[in-house]
């Protein structure tokens, strides 16, 4: 008898992009990893690089569609002999972004599924179409292959209703499934439960605020491994201050800029999603740069900077608030992992709560998992590094290897 494939394939298809990587499960190691950009322009940019090999290959000019890409994809893993038939594949994991309150846990993608996940467009409009076109593309090239769904929103299932609903009208909110789903659920799971393995403790006896801070930005609130509560909502729009969102505003902001500004939705749309948060307020969405401009007197980075983190307080004072009891702050994500300012002022002043940074241990940079209060905190401060891929690839391969035996 062969052995059983142990290999899992990520795809996080986006509107223009697909990201990928090979894991093999055994012992989490990357196979290879890569990304097509630009998808659909004459401009599209191809990266793949084997880590066996350390053998990285780029390609520059038109990919037509995600099936070109995904095709593409397919023929860089055949050069390194990791090709999508290898019988030591057992499954490709996709990542999804809106699963509703119909998808708790990862799930094998079927045609009822793919319905389903179709269904959710109207709440995802960016996302779950490309997300599908990625599942799509990838079920035609390997049909007989298990293909697990793996959603952002999953992690966040289990927020209670007095957390998930918006104060409106139930009969309005569930006939246009308004709610609060909240993202990055991947990322939040993977943390929280890292932090408790930090603290050397069971993640059912920890209860941890994780702040996923990157381009797009939310907190959680996690009880004993499970999600309580989180910044992002019906979209990933609300809560903190992201790169280019602006997180929470009063609603009748929008009322005014149609009113009285003349915008039209899809304009107000593109202005909070796209051109808001730190690169609305100084032209500059990259921490680095932020920071950079501060240290040069430049005031506009400066105030930039403090309604972000003054945001960032009010949310972890709120969750400290709903769970009661903290044994953990966990930074995590691009700023979250490398931002020591940014943790640094987060936590300014809230000693009342127990809650410090240690500077020496704060400006340490290093890749795992590690605390930055000082040793006598009541609650612990850590940097825990996310990794979504490998959360996607673990969930997927355990779905798929219980299903085996
Ligand atoms: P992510 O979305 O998690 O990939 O995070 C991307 C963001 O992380 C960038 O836009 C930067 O703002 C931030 N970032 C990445 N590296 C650093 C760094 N060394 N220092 C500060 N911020 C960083």
């Amino acid at each position: 008898m062969s052995p059983s494939p142990t290999r899992v394939l990520v795809l996080n298809s986006g509107s223009s992009s697909v990201k990928y990587q090979l894991l093999d499960m055994r012992d989490s190691s990357r196979l290879a990893v890569g990304l097509v950009e630009r998808i659909g322009e004459q401009t599209s940019r191809f990266k793949h690089t084997c880590l066996g090999s350390g053998d990285t290959r780029e390609q520059n000019g038109p990919i037509a569609d995600h099936e070109a890409a995904l095709k593409a994809v397919a023929e860089e893993l055949t050069r390194d002999g990791l090709g999508l038939d290898s019988p030591e594949l057992a499954a490709i994991g996709h990542r999804v972004v809106h699963g509703g309150m119909f998808f708790t846990e990862p799930t094998v993608i079927d045609d009822a599924v793919l319905a389903e996940i179709e269904r959710l467009i109207p709440v995802a409009p960016l996302h779950n179409p490309a997300n599908l076109t990625g599942i799509r593309t990838a079920q035609a090239l390997r049909p007989d292959l298990p293909q697990v769904a793996v959603f952002d929103t999953a992690f966040h299932t289990t927020m209670p209703e007095s957390a998930a609903r918006y104060a409106l009208d139930p009969k309005i909110a569930d006939r246009h499934r308004i709610r609060r789903y909240g993202f990055h659920g991947t990322s939040h799971a993977y943390v929280s439960r890292e932090t408790a393995r930090l603290l050397g403790r069971a993640p059912e006896d920890v209860n941890v605020i994780v702040l996923h801070l990157g381009n797009g930005a939310s907190a959680s609130a996690v009880r004993g491994g499970r999600c309580v509560d989180t910044s992002m909502g019906l979209t990933p729009l609300e809560g903190l201050v992201m790169g280019t969102r602006s997180g929470d505003l009063d609603p009748a902001v929008i009322f005014h800029l149609a009113r009285v500004g003349g915008m039209s939705m899809d304009e107000i749309d593109t202005l909070l999603n796209k051109r808001s948060g730190l690169l609305g307020l100084c032209g500059d969405n990259d921490m680095r740069e932020i920071r950079r401009r501060i240290d040069e007197g430049d005031e506009d980075a400066k105030l930039a900077f403090d309604i972000y983190i003054h945001r960032l307080k009010k949310y972890i004072g709120a969750y400290y608030a709903v769970l009661g009891r903290v044994d953990a702050v966990a930074f995590t994500a691009g700023v979250g992992e490398n931002a020591a300012p940014v943790r640094e002022a987060a936590v300014a002043g809230l000693e009342g709560l127990g809650l410090a940074v240690d500077p020496e241990l704060n400006a340490v940079r290093a890749d795992g998992p590690r605390l930055i209060s000082p040793a006598a905190a009541r609650v612990a401060v850590a940097v825990v590094p996310t990794d979504e891929e490998l959360e996607i690839a673990t969930q997927t391969y355990a779905l798929v290897d219980a299903g085996r035996n």
